[in-house]
């Protein structure tokens, strides 16, 4: 089971707990009931039925009475359990013969007429084995707990001033509390504990990453003058939100020391980040500096220039395009002037990370979508030439504050959590297939009226070929059948870069009304004139994926609408209402890490059976991460290689207990 120390054992925690209060008694057990019995085994035996199927039943008895429980077609089941057993046994009651127990799950809590061990009313549950069952596990625990714990007596690495103010049990009593709980909430103490371990140690790595970004090396104390920024303001026909106004504030305060800016700016599409960042260029701009924006796509890349320079034309201000398909005059005129200084701001793509770029002094790079471009990147640009640029990440995927620090612990966070006002909300509506006809009408309306559409299908990695198969058929049937007046598009991964391109470019100028789709389309792409976004088997999407689809529509002034097509049988069909009840981004990454879970959401990180987080629930353990932050980057700003003495025990589970942890989550 992967525990080979003495302390591996002592972390193998209980996956769950019953409390006996809340367990049912076996004689008033009704009919319909879901319930949590625990009983000893009477009698057992293997039944055929007519059909074939074996059924193993064990008859289970408590003071309280006695009942059936049945496992269809488990009559192997019959050389693992024994009579005089006691079993923990959850499922719903049926009727069946009489009263019948339908398990979901059972454990063996103990065996050989031994009575099942709890500690004031807590019965544990191991993650057990074939090798290592539940009831062998309960006694090793039960045996040798409290040698086990003097191993955590040796690891507390907190003083009492520290768990006195954080409201935390001792290691070892966290670690008793766990195994051995009188209470539920007792176990759950315990919990927060090694959740703050976990969640430290995390952070203490990550700390140490975000020094070496942007403390080891200098950074530019930029200079605000007001000289671009006042007129900005004055010019811009609109009023920052207050959101956009306190970002503004953390971001100057940053731009303004000498210590380098690593910022992350997450904000829901919409909510003003390009606004945000361009205050942030010519902040450095004004302090004679040059200031980058890089955007995934060429697409997207143009798409910036224009608004930035749009936005800048009456500060007398230029802008310097910069993506892969410039001419070679255009390429050398461009970067003659990023070298001269002549260039203010540049916007651009990859290319600017790439050989041969020079810049004269550049003092901010704001980059955009970072999920799109890989930590290496980001410092490529970040490390260009020996001046250290501020750093701002822009980020329209929002995730809950939790996950934030969590995945981008080395980075400080601000967030855009409104919207500027006078916005027209996405309607977002959910249809049963059987409803897809008059989807496909209402689309039909809405091209007849000038707009455009998107249709996009799930594209789900197991079964590529055939989910891109069906999507392709689905656009011949809807290409020839269902539009056969309208113009569509066909866009998906496999397509060559320069074809999306062409696919893309073509709807943006409105010569495609209807864009079929498979992939995430464009992050970030501005058609205005797009009113509706249908998506097809939405149960196959997370709700944030959706949630980033519906972005795509309701950009214009026309109101615009979403229509989720999902079965109506699917659980999924509950989940979905989440999209249709809001179009805050934050409150739907919330609702998504509660349904999903947080293994979900770490995606690639999670090596198997051994999660990113093993202890610590982000959807509760916010407190504790935001200390457990705060603790990490105190001690690593008064001792950063960790190797003062009175640390020694920090340092011995930093490159102990938690480093092949850390390694497997990337920050190791
Ligand atoms: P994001 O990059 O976060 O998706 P943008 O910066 O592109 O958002 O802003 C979206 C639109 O809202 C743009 O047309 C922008 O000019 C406008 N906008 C930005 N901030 C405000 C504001 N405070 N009030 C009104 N409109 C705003
Ligand atoms: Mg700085």
């Amino acid at each position: 089971m992967g525990i080979s120390t003495a302390r591996d054992l002592l972390y193998h925690l209980p996956r769950r707990y019953d409390d006996a209060s809340t367990v049912h008694p076996i004689g008033r057990l009704d009919v319909g009931m879901d319930a949590t019995v625990i009983g000893r085994v009477r009698s057992k035996g293997v039944i055929p039925t007519r059909k074939g199927l074996r059924i193993f039943q064990a008859v289970l008895q408590d003071e309280s009475g006695m009942i059936t429980v049945a496992w269809p077609g488990q009559p192997w089941l019959d050389r693992k359990l024994r009579e005089g057993d006691v079993l923990l046994v959850t499922g719903p009651v049926r009727f069946f013969h009489g009263r019948q127990l339908q398990p979901r799950e059972h454990t063996v809590l103990a065996r050989g007429g031994e009575e099942a061990k709890r500690t004031g009313t807590i019965f544990v549950t191991y993650p057990a084995s074939e090798e290592a069952p539940q009831w062998v596990l309960r006694g090793i625990f039960e045996r040798n707990l409290t040698a086990l714990l003097e191993w955590a007596d040796d690891d507390e690495f907190l003083d009492p001033g520290d768990l006195r103010d954080l409201g935390l049990p001792r290691l070892s009593d966290a670690l008793r509390r766990l195994h051995r709980p009188d209470t539920v909430a007792e176990a759950d103490m315990g919990r927060r504990r090694v959740a703050f371990d976990e969640l430290f140690f995390l952070q203490l790595v990550q700390a140490q990453a975000r020094r070496r970004q942007t403390e080891l090396v200098p950074g530019i104390t930029h200079r605000r003058t007001n000289e671009l920024i006042r007129p900005l303001h004055e010019s811009l026909p609109f009023k920052l939100t207050e959101a956009q106004a306190r970002v503004l504030r953390e971001i100057y305060a940053d731009m303004g020391v000498e210590r380098r800016m690593n910022r992350l700016l997450q904000g829901d599409v919409g909510s003003g980040k390009t606004v945000v960042a361009l205050f942030a260029m010519l902040l450095a701009v004004e302090g004679g500096s040059q200031a980058a924006l890089m955007a995934p796509t060429e697409i997207l890349a143009e798409q910036h220039a224009r608004k930035v320079r749009a936005m800048v034309e009456p500060l007398g201000l230029d802008v310097v395009l910069l993506t892969g398909s410039l001419g070679a005059a255009e390429r050398r005129a461009a970067l003659g002037a990023l070298t001269s200084g002549g260039a203010k701001l540049v916007v651009g793509t990859h290319a600017l990370i790439q050989e041969g770029v020079e810049f004269h002094r550049l003092g901010l790079v704001v980059v955009d979508e970072q999920h799109r471009f890989g930590v290496r990147q980001r410092m490529a640009l970040a490390d260009h030439g020996d001046v250290r640029p501020d750093i701002l990440i822009m980020s329209a995927t929002p995730i809950p504050r939790s996950l934030a620090l969590t995945l981008y612990g080395d980075l400080d966070l601000s967030v855009l959590d409104e919207l500027p006002p006078g916005r027209t909300p996405v309607r977002t509506a959910l249809r049963p297939p059987s409803r897809r006809e008059s989807v496909y009408r209402f689309v039909d309306e809405e091209v007849e009226k000038g707009r455009q559409a998107y249709i996009v299908y799930p594209l789900v990695a197991e079964s590529e070929k055939i989910d891109l198969l069906a999507a392709t058929e689905e656009y011949e049937r809807l290409r020839t059948e269902v539009f056969p007046g309208r113009r569509l598009g066909l866009l998906h991964g496999q397509l060559a870069t320069d074809e999306k391109d062409r696919v893309m470019r073509a709807f943006l100028a409105g010569e495609i009304d209807i864009l079929v789709a498979t992939t995430v389309i464009e992050v970030g792409i501005d058609v205005s004139n797009a009113t509706v976004m249908v998506v097809e088997h939405a149960e196959r999407f997370g709700l944030s994926q959706l949630h980033q689809l519906r972005g795509r529509v309701g950009r214009g002034a026309e109101e615009s609408h979403c229509i989720l097509i999902a079965d109506a049988g699917a659980d999924a069909y509950e989940r979905l209402k989440v999209l249709r009840d809001t179009t805050d981004g934050f409150a739907v990454a919330r609702a998504d890490l509660a349904i999903r879970g947080q293994g979900d959401l770490f995606g690639a990180q999670q090596h198997g059976r051994d999660p990113v987080l093993r202890f610590a629930d982000l959807t509760r353990d916010e407190d504790i991460l935001s200390w457990a932050q705060g603790m990490a980057r105190h001690l690593v700003e008064s001792d950063p290689e960790i190797e003062h003495p009175e640390h020694a025990r920090i340092r011995a589970h930093l490159y102990g207990r938690w480093a092949q942890r850390l390694e497997m989550f990337g920050v190791g």
